[in-house]
């Protein structure tokens, strides 16, 4: 992408409506506009990222086995008056009416509408079990929308939702789920701590929350200090994560006597990405979800429901991974993987060899940002710093005439001139 025909548009001053690291960055870096409170116009760049995140979030539902499918935003009062959740789920969600005096309502979460879908186009025990998921915006009038896109009113969520034959079927999906998240949040470069959660009004009794440290973080948890030495990769990871104390602050009130010495116990500030619940047939009996038993007898599926915070996560990535100079992206979720930085453009040398070096990026398949714009080096060098694009590959005029570029990594800020055969072959 050649900058100078881009939609970029970067902040010089820090935006004094923003509170914390990551929604000052997003706006600076011209990654997001706040439209209305707590709604947001995802930018080109921000975009990139979004997508970027439910990439990954997607490959590993898959790999978990999970299906995909697209629920709409806009549901039905009925739907919700069915599971009785309609009255109770309270001033969080945004109601309407249709031209049709027909009461609506954006959805807020989708366990309804799945418990409907699946009530009635699956019969028999033979098309259980199932875990099936979607990528959907959706909206919580939250009271105090803030820190931008980590609390926003729409937000992007991942949703999955398992149907199960009986109560050990439903342990054995959400521990693949839980390991799905483990990988998930592993391969965006993040760590994520595991707690147990309070269920809340999704109901339940059994329920995991993943976050990233941050202090910033809404979420006070505490744990043993052992479970920094998990390794998340491991096939064991799960039934380790889960023996080790680790809670969120509401459910660690609840414990009398806390297992773990005082000197181990850590309390730590966290950032919510993803929230993991198994609740038995609290939808399922209350929506009359029932299918055929191998027995022939009516079998009531137990279901669980599975949120990750996809648009949450870009904010809380960059609470994680910045520095003085702006964002530093892990390399799966980067906008694009290399920043091209003409350091003297209309100087005929270099925008030849420029030019060609972004073409020769291209057909590499190699996601560039190509700055070409007529503009001082400086101004571009601090521009790509605060994007955060992973590498930087500068051709300025000395290099030129010596047949070499620098490549800068913009994590750990080491330069190295090489050829550009060299630098190819490196970013490919
Ligand atoms: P929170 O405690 O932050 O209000 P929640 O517990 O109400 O979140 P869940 O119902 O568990 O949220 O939804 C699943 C995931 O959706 C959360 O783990 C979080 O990552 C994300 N999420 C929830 N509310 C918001 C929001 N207002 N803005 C952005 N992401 C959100
Ligand atoms: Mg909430
Ligand atoms: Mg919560
Ligand atoms: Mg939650």
């Amino acid at each position: 992408m050649r900058l100078s025909r881009y939609f970029l548009p970067l902040l010089k001053e820090t935006p004094t409506d923003a509170q914390i690291v990551s929604h000052q960055l997003m706006l600076r870096a011209g990654l997001v506009r706040q439209t209305s409170a707590g709604i947001y116009a995802w930018l080109p760049v921000g975009l990139r990222v979004l997508d970027k995140i439910a990439d990954v979030v997607r490959r590993e539902q898959d790999r978990a086995g999970a299906i995909e499918l697209l629920m709409p935003t806009i549901q039905s009062a009925d739907l919700w008056r069915q599971s009785g959740r309609y009255d109770a789920y309270g001033p969080e969600m945004l109601r309407f009416k249709d031209r049709h005096e027909r009461e609506m309502l954006y959805g807020p979460t989708n366990e309804e509408m799945i418990t409907a879908l699946f009530r009635d186009s699956v019969r028999s025990y033979r098309d259980l079990p199932r875990t099936l998921y979607h990528i959907q915006w959706k909206f919580r009038d939250e009271v105090r929308p803030r820190f931008g896109v980590m609390r926003g009113r729409e937000f992007l969520m991942k949703d999955a939702y398992s149907f199960d034959l009986d109560e050990a079927g439903g342990k054995v999906s959400y521990n693949a789920m839980f390991e799905a998240y483990l990988r998930t949040f592993a391969a965006m470069g993040l760590k994520a701590v595991p707690v147990r959660a309070p269920t809340g009004p999704i109901g339940g009794d059994m329920s995991h929350e993943f976050h990233i440290l941050a202090e910033t973080g809404e979420s006070e948890i505490f744990y043993d200090s052992a479970i920094e030495d998990v390794d998340v990769t491991d096939p064991e990871a799960v039934s380790k994560l889960s023996s080790i104390y680790a809670m969120e602050a509401e459910e660690h009130e609840k414990v009398t006597n806390c297992p773990v010495p005082a000197e181990r116990l850590l309390s730590r500030r966290g950032i919510e990405v993803g929230h993991i619940f198994f609740f038995g047939t609290k939808y399922s009996a209350a929506m009359g979800l029932s299918v055929q038993g191998q027995d022939g007898k009516p079998v009531t599926p137990q279901m669980g429901s599975y949120g990750v915070g996809v648009s949450r996560l870009v904010g809380a990535v960059i609470e994680a991974c910045h520095d003085e100079d702006g964002i530093i992206w892990p390399e799966a979720i980067a906008p694009f993987k290399v920043g091209l930085i003409n350091l003297r453009s209309g100087d005929a040398a270099c925008d030849v060899a420029a030019d060609d070096l972004y073409a020769k990026l291209q057909r590499a398949g190699i996601e560039t940002l190509y700055d070409d714009r007529d503009e001082r080096g400086g101004a571009k060098f601090a521009g790509m710093d605060l994007i955060g694009i992973p590498w930087q590959l500068v051709v300025g005029p000395k290099g030129v005439s010596a047949g070499v570029v620098e490549l800068k990594h913009r994590k750990t800020g080491e330069r190295h001139e090489l050829s550009v055969e060299a630098a190819l072959e490196k970013l490919a």
